[in-house]
């Protein structure tokens, strides 16, 4: 029996591949092979995730992680030894802070307060505030084109920088599955906000097409939010969409805010749903943005 807790919920999605959601909004994917499992992101940690991992496997079990925001990295202090993008140890380190630590708390509580009441009490939010991940980790950084390999089960670093400077997914070719972080998902993301933590437009787009270009390794894209799997059509949306879509209809776009995270624009465009600030956008258009509202 997989084990459930406040705040995962596990899902045996094939012999070799589960996905545990935590607090209903991200994906962490177990990936096992004969001789070790990989674990694709950590979530917020509300809870230790192993106590999942345990329920489902004995391997040992390495975490990678697709990039360094919160609801991926936090729960790497159950771990100590990270995989993942040198670019993406600085954003881990970025978001490790008491506000950033407080909002997260907060909605950890908000989500038990929808789902499961009575677990709230259960639920530390201040100690969870108080956290720091400085002394807990130890980082190894890995490359593109970098395999894993589990046992009869082979995982490829790539490099996808985009969402963050170090984003990277992983693609096993034998499956013909990738795992795609924040970067190709069926969901609301925050693309470009105004600060060094998401890479330029342009290095997405290049991100999205050198995926297009592994175009005949992959069947399922599963993503670290929204409904699981996708397909190479994510893909393509996101490449017509900066390739001359978005130029030619951001002012159409309407002004976005999120508490706490900023302001912006919202852009969709089939399966594309940005979030971004016209600062990266005129950065990638080369010129200044006027609008009339
Ligand atoms: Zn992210
Ligand atoms: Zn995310």
């Amino acid at each position: 029996m997989i084990n459930t807790t406040d705040f995962f919920k596990a899902q045996k999605l094939d012999d070799d591949l589960y996905v545990i959601t935590e607090a209903g909004i991200v994906h962490c994917y177990l990936i096992l092979g004969r001789e070790k499992a990989i674990l694709v992101d950590a979530g917020f940690g509300y809870e230790d995730i192993r106590s999942i991992i345990r329920s489902i496997t004995d391997l040992p079990v390495m975490l990678v992680l697709t990039h360094g925001d919160p609801d991926h990295s936090y729960g790497s202090e159950h771990f100590g030894d990270i995989w993942l993008c040198q670019p993406d140890y600085g954003q881990i380190m970025g978001f490790d802070t008491k506000p950033e630590r407080q909002f997260a708390a907060a909605s950890g509580v908000k989500f038990l307060q929808e789902n499961k009441p009575e677990a709230v009490e259960r639920f530390d939010s201040k100690a969870f505030a108080e956290k720091s991940l400085l002394r807990a980790l130890t980082p190894h950084f890995v490359k593109d084109g970098e395999l894993f390999d589990l046992g009869g089960k082979t995982l490829e670093v790539i490099y996808t920088p985009g969402h963050s400077y170090g984003h990277i997914m992983l693609l096993d070719r034998a499956k013909k599955r990738l795992f795609s972080g924040d970067m190709i998902c069926d969901y609301a993301i925050i693309f470009f906000f105004e600060s060094d933590r998401n890479a330029p437009f342009s290095m997405a787009l290049d991100s999205w097409k050198k995926i297009k270009r592994l175009e005949k390794d992959i069947i399922d894209i599963y993503s670290s939010h929204g409904p699981n799997p996708i397909t190479m059509e994510y893909v393509d949306a996101y490449i017509e969409c900066f390739s001359g879509e978005f130029q030619q209809n951001y002012l159409k776009d309407k002004p976005f805010s999120i508490p706490f995270l900023g302001c912006g624009y919202q852009h969709i465009y089939k399966t594309v749903n940005i979030q971004y600030s016209d600062k990266r956008l005129e950065e990638f258009l080369g010129h200044k943005v006027e609008r009339a509202n």
